[in-house]
């Protein structure tokens, strides 16, 4: 998980200067409220900040459609922007869970069906996986432990310095492995900082999500392992370099990684099922029974 302090947006108007000045029907009702609108944008650092405080309720709820419209079918430069905040970012794994994979939606961290004040402010568009969208939603607040339930990942680095842990046990006789994620505080953070993260990761449901990657990953190594001759343990520590050391256990994969290789009856194991011939030197021509179409 990183800390995305590089994607704050310090000019509070250009993406607001887009949408009033392009040419949609319904634009005058948006120059209508501008001004408000920039107002409350000033206000949104501090309503980051402090988390422990309920977020009022919006006054631009009259205006919901028109606001939310105006992030659902964008005019033209404002898409622009929209789509490169979701797709050029170079991220390799989702800020908000560690999961391994490129990012490709753009969460409202400030739920815009409750705020739609904020829905095109663009420090509150933040990218994330799809595991991780429909999961956080429209939540924001819990009034039982009284503080908003998510760590906003371009204003806080806390989540940053956490790394998972995955022990992965196995059993000899069924064949079968069990995976168990830790979430490792370092000693020198504080514990509501821990609590901070532990609420975050748990409303995210990240225990289900990665034992479900887990179990697939496992799948994928052993039918990888039955059609190719090769060495798990080279396989997975290549993988794990691919990573610097310092992001390393960040994601779930290289903690799963990680964790296989500490379990040397899972590496025999999976290294007994590679006893196929050495099929990656031989010729294999994998089109030859096929034409290409163009699209
Ligand atoms: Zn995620």
């Amino acid at each position: 998980m990183k800390f995305l302090d590089e994607m704050k947006v310090d000019s509070n108007s250009t993406w607001l200067d887009l949408a009033t000045s392009c040419r949609k029907e319904n634009v005058d009702d948006l120059v209508e409220i501008e001004n408000e609108l920039l107002d409350r944008y000033d206000e949104y650092d501090d309503l980051i900040e402090n988390y422990l405080d309920d977020l009022d309720d919006s006054e631009f709820t009259d205006n919901k459609d028109l606001l939310k419209e105006y992030y659902e079918k964008p005019p033209a430069g404002l898409k622009k922007l929209i789509l490169e905040r979701r797709n050029d970012h170079e991220l390799l794994e989702c800020p908000f869970c560690g999961n391994p994979r490129s990012p490709d939606t753009l969460d409202h961290f400030i739920p815009k069906d409750n705020w739609p004040e904020f829905s095109i402010h663009p420090n509150n568009l933040v990218p994330q996986c799809r595991g991780c969208a429909p999961t956080k939603g429209e939540k924001y607040y819990c009034d039982e432990d009284e503080k908003a339930i998510f760590v906003h990942p371009i204003y806080s680095d806390i989540l940053s310095k956490f790394k998972f842990r995955i022990v992965v046990e196995f059993s000899i006789q069924t064949k079968k492995p069990t995976f168990s994620l830790k979430i490792m505080k370092p000693r020198g953070l504080d514990n509501p900082s821990g609590d901070r993260v532990v609420k975050h990761l748990r409303a995210l449901k990240l225990n289900q999500r990665v034992m479900d990657f887990c179990n697939r990953e496992f799948t994928k190594w052993k039918n990888k392992l039955k059609n190719k001759n090769f060495d798990i343990r080279i396989a997975l520590n290549h993988r794990i370099h691919e990573r610097e050391d310092s992001e390393q256990s960040k994601n779930w994969k290289t903690s799963l990684y990680l964790g296989m290789l500490d379990n040397n009856d899972l590496i025999d194991y999976l290294n007994s099922l590679s006893t196929t011939e050495n099929t990656d030197t031989e010729e294999f021509e994998e089109f030859e029974e096929f034409e290409e179409l163009e699209l």
